[in-house]
Formats: structure tokens, sequence, C-alpha cells
């Protein structure tokens, strides 16, 4: 059993040295919560459970303390996926619901199992999310004074359970600022892609990370045969070549755990019962 989560990025010249601290106390302590629920349950239950508990801290750009588009209004995406049935399920650019990634893990068991906008909104609803704003107003500050460098925090979580079964859930606000209609990478198969081999979730510019096809890259390659490392080394280089920014977290089927980001600095935290590992 072991799991490795993310926060997305850290920034000296953007952010304070309060702000790192308090995210290495919050990844510390959420990754082990986490590391107690996968005691008892799938990696497949834990990854939303970690990714929830992401997403209710505001330090973070996903559920509460999410990035506002241009038009003033946060729109959401996430999405989960199961190595075992290698089903992805996910919502992209829901408003007003606290948990994304719930309402994402509960498509899993529908046949339209990626729902978008007002859709995904009417379903959320429909299946007891209540309406919920995840603005802070630090966030609504940024905005006002339109700085675009809130830190880019898109969150996620890999894990692997005592079965040896895979599963991979990412969450984001988005990059902040965006045309109302775009969309991230984060419910896409290039920012959270697993399968029985290998889960990978991603964080940076959604953009980039599409343009890539990250996680899917990294999964396949480690699917074909390549180590973790190798996969990534490979696909980083591949990323370095169209100057994307992007970090990427991952477990294998071994429980080999790998991350790599291609600007520092990704914020993540790793625990498998033992040995802790955390960003600095
Ligand atoms: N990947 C996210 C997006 O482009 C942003 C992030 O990782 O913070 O929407």
């Amino acid at each position: 059993m072991k799991l490795i989560i993310h926060g997305g990025f850290f920034s000296e010249s953007d952010q304070s040295h309060e702000v790192k601290v308090a995210k290495q106390k919050s990844l510390k302590n959420i990754a082990q919560k986490a590391f107690e629920y996968l005691q008892s349950h799938s990696a497949f239950d834990t990854v939303a459970y970690a990714v929830s508990l992401l997403e209710d801290d505001p330090l973070y750009n996903a559920g509460i303390g999410s990035q506002i588009q241009s038009d003033g209004v946060i729109r959401m995406s996430a999405a989960i996926m199961n190595g075992e049935t290698q089903k992805l399920s996910g919502v992209i650019n829901i408003q007003n619901v606290k948990n994304p990634i719930f309402v994402a893990k509960d498509l899993i068991t529908e046949d339209d199992r990626v729902l978008g906008g007002n859709g995904a909104k009417i379903y959320a609803n429909e299946n007891g999310f209540e309406d919920f704003s995840t603005e802070i107003p630090q966030r609504r500050k940024e905005y006002q004074e339109k700085l675009n460098n809130g830190g880019k925090g898109t969150v996620g979580c890999v894990a692997i359970d005592k079965d040896g079964k895979l599963a991979v859930a990412t969450s984001t606000g988005g990059k902040g600022f965006e045309i109302p209609g775009r969309i991230s990478d984060s419910a896409t198969v290039a920012g959270n892609y697993a399968n029985s081999f290998c889960a990978v979730s991603c964080t940076g510019v959604g953009e980039d990370i599409v343009s890539n096809a990250t996680a899917t890259k990294i999964v396949t390659r480690v699917t074909d045969g390549m180590t973790l490392e190798n996969a990534f080394t490979k696909t980083f280089e591949e990323l370095k070549a169209i100057d994307g920014f992007a970090g990427a977290i991952a477990i294998d089927k071994d429980g080999n755990i790998f991350h790599q980001d291609s600007y520092p600095t990704m914020v993540f935290a790793s625990f498998d019962g033992e040995n802790f590992e955390i960003f600095n």
C-alpha cells in the first residue's frame, strides 16, 4: 500500500515561505489520513477521498479556493480512473459544488461518464450534491487585481492498495482568467490516466499537458515495458521540446513511486506507511 499526492506548484518568487510551510504541513496531514483510509478501502475509493481533502483545503486551486475565470465565474474539473477496470469518469467546468471529485466518482457507474458544464451541475444536484460556493476572498482579490499568478494548484492522488490495484484522481479550478468554455487537462486522459500497470496524475498548464499527452504516454510506456523512471524521462524530454510546463506523480504495479516536474517545484508528498517524502 502506497500513495502519492500533489497540490500543484510552489514558486519562491510568487509565494511566501509561510505558504510553503503551510502546504508541507497540509500535504503531510492529508497523506497520512489518506493512507489510514487505504488500510480498509480500495485504491479507487482512497484517491477520491484524498482529493476531496485537498479540495477542501483553500491552499489549493481545486474545490474551495479554485481560480476564477475571466468572466468572474469559477468552473471546476475533476476526473477519476480505476486502473483495474480502466474506466474513467469526470466532470468538466462544473459550477457551485463543494467536491467535484465526488461527482466524478458517482459517474463511474453511468454509461455516460464524462459530463460538462450545466449537464454536470444538473446531474450533481439530482444526485444529492448541494449548491456550494468554492470562492475564497483571496481569489477574488487576485481576480480583481488581474493577477494571473495565483500559483498552479491542481490536486491529485495516485494509490496502490493491498490487492495491488491502482487508481488515480485529479481535480482543478483551472489556470485562472480562462476564456469561459476552456477545457482543462485534469478531466482528460492526458492529465489523469491509469491501467493495471501504472497510474499518473498531472498538474501544470493544461494546454501543454494535452499537447504532450503526458499521463497517457507515461502509462503506455510502462505498460510496454519501460521502467517508470525511463517513461518519465522520455515523456518530460518531449514536454521540454514544446517548452511545456507540467508536473506528474505516479505509481506502477510493483509499487514504485515517481514524480517529476518540468519547472520547479511541484508540491507533492508520498507515504508508504513508513517513509514519508515531501517537496522542499
Ligand atoms: N492543469 C490545470 C489546468 O490547466 C492547472 C493546474 O494544474 O494548476 O487547468
